[in-house]
């Protein structure tokens, strides 16, 4: 019987053009195998978007695929070289538990990285055993899925394997293989790493391929290279507002972690901000605060200036032009942000057109929500519905004021209360990831080997706009006793 048939097969349909790229930029090897896989989380509507078979990547040969004991065809796993400023500090990187198996081309010609994380060592390892516990795998792959339903771009996780392998830590803990999907793993670190190491050539060789791959229509532009850093620049700044609106904290905002295409890489200490204030640090590794909330922004701008400063070479033959060019790119950066900020800001408060304080009206809103307390999340959704204000906010005489200038305004635009609150409900989501669900369901699935917590709150976090369940439990700020929360990074 010829090997097509043995056993039902996941469908890959893998190429690596990654690979493609000079050599400098990546390590061909393996994945280290492991003795012990078995799948515990398998996503079956990604598998189908992907164009890859449910009951295929279930099977014991694909498990074997998804741990890292077999390459599929097609495949050629590398691991990625790459540099990046660590809270501000430059270093050499690279894939040191991650292997890039290829990019699945799906029957609509999309291409996705499949990466596995948690893979083993590799040339980038640096200290470390290449390995991932199970609790911080568990965690990307929540976290990650609430953001894609959220609406927001982000790498996705297709399957968590546990490897039956101890992993040893502070205490020791089950070992575990995420199936990483990304647009791409091209990172504004690349970059670096390519600036700093590699000839002007291959720099250019992958500018030109993150072109291809992420704003094929460049060939309008007068000067391919720098609509790169001004497309990546706008991209980041839709995500990074994104982020805001959401009250979602990265925490490890490092260059290794932004990517080219804007998406969400990454999830570290990433957490969602309960009570409104812009100093919020998770990160206990964040000790001076340098990725809080508030500081998203600014940050995010720094990072795209090292962007800059690596594509200089390529951004002009007369260097001080091209720093002015950089200079004048990095500066689009606010306008931009606020552009993506205040038009999320606007949808949220169910305001369709343009006036201009209203951005005046958002900050006034913020303001009150950080003099009380109030929960980011909920206050927006009290705002949708009349009646059951529980919080002090809403008793205020502060908050009345600003209620009156709210109805005001709508009040001031043609669109109907209806069409206005229907707008306010696309735009506010019920149900957010809280800190205190996400570590009960990853206590009970790390500790107790119950993933009953973990498969309910996914399945919550789907439908994150849907405002017709009674989610109650879900909406629910965390107890005193859980707050300030903590965030490890423990990998
Ligand atoms: P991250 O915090 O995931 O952004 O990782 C920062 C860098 O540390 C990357 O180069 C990772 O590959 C590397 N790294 C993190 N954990 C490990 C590990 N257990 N073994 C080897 N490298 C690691
Ligand atoms: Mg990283």
């Amino acid at each position: 019987m010829s090997r097509k048939n043995a056993f039902p097969e996941a469908e890959w349909n893998l190429q690596n053009s990654y690979a493609g790229l000079p050599g400098i930029f990546y390590s061909r090897l393996k994945p280290d195998p492991v003795s012990g896989p078995s799948l515990l989380f398998l996503n079956n509507s990604l598998a189908e978007f992907l164009g890859l078979s449910v009951q295929g990547l279930s099977s014991k040969e694909e498990l074997a695929v998804l741990s890292g004991n077999r390459i599929p065809g097609g495949a050629c796993p590398l691991a990625q070289a790459y540099a990046g400023h660590q809270f501000g500090q430059f270093t050499m990187l690279g894939d040191g538990r991650a292997h890039l198996l290829g990019e699945q081309i799906t029957s609509r010609g999309e291409r996705f990285d499949i990466q596995l994380k948690g893979s083993g060592k590799t040339p980038y390892s640096r200290q470390g055993d290449g390995r991932a516990p199970l609790g911080p795998v568990l965690r990307e792959y929540i976290i990650s899925e609430a953001m894609h339903a959220l609406g927001i771009p982000t790498t996705r996780s297709l399957a968590v394997v546990k490897t039956g392998e101890k992993v040893i830590r502070e205490k020791v803990h089950s070992g575990a293989i995420l199936t990483r999907v990304a647009a791409s793993h091209l990172r504004v670190g690349t970059f670096e790493y390519a600036a700093r190491w590699a000839s002007t050539e291959d720099l250019q060789a992958l500018a030109d391929y993150s072109l291809q791959r992420h704003f094929p229509d460049y060939s309008a532009a007068d000067n391919r290279y720098l609509f790169l850093l001004k497309e990546v620049i706008k991209r980041q700044a839709a995500l990074i507002a994104r982020w805001q609106l959401v009250g979602f904290i990265h925490g490890v905002m490092n260059t290794d972690n932004m990517t080219i295409s804007g998406e969400t890489i990454d999830y570290g200490p990433c957490a969602f901000m309960d009570a409104y204030d812009p100093a919020t640090v998770f990160s206990s590794i964040d000790r001076n605060g340098r990725y809080a909330y508030g500081n998203q922004p600014p940050v995010g701008a720094w990072n795209l200036a090292r962007f800059a400063e690596a594509l200089l070479p390529l951004l002009h033959n007369n260097p001080e032009q091209g720093v002015q060019l950089a200079r004048d790119a990095i500066a689009g950066f606010s306008d931009w942000f606020n552009y993506y900020w205040v038009s999320g800001m606007r949808a949220k408060l169910g305001i369709f057109n343009e006036e201009e304080n209203d951005e005046k009206l958002f900050k006034d809103l913020l303001q009150l929500m950080e003099n009380f307390c109030a929960d980011y999340t909920n206050t927006f959704r009290t705002l949708m519905y009349a009646g059951g204000e529980k919080e002090e906010l809403f008793h205020s005489q502060e908050f009345s004021k600003w209620q009156e200038l709210w109805q005001a305004r709508l009040d001031r635009q043609d669109a109907s209360q209806t069409s206005s609150q229907e707008l306010m409900k696309r735009s506010n989501p019920a149900v957010i990831p809280r800190n205190h669900r996400v570590e009960d369901a990853l206590s009970s699935a790390v500790n107790n080997e119950d993933y009953t917590e973990m498969t309910g709150l996914l399945e919550v976090l789907k439908s994150p706009y849907n405002h017709s369940n009674p989610l109650q439990d879900y909406y629910t700020q965390p107890s005193a006793a859980k707050t300030p929360y903590r965030t490890f990074c423990g990998t």
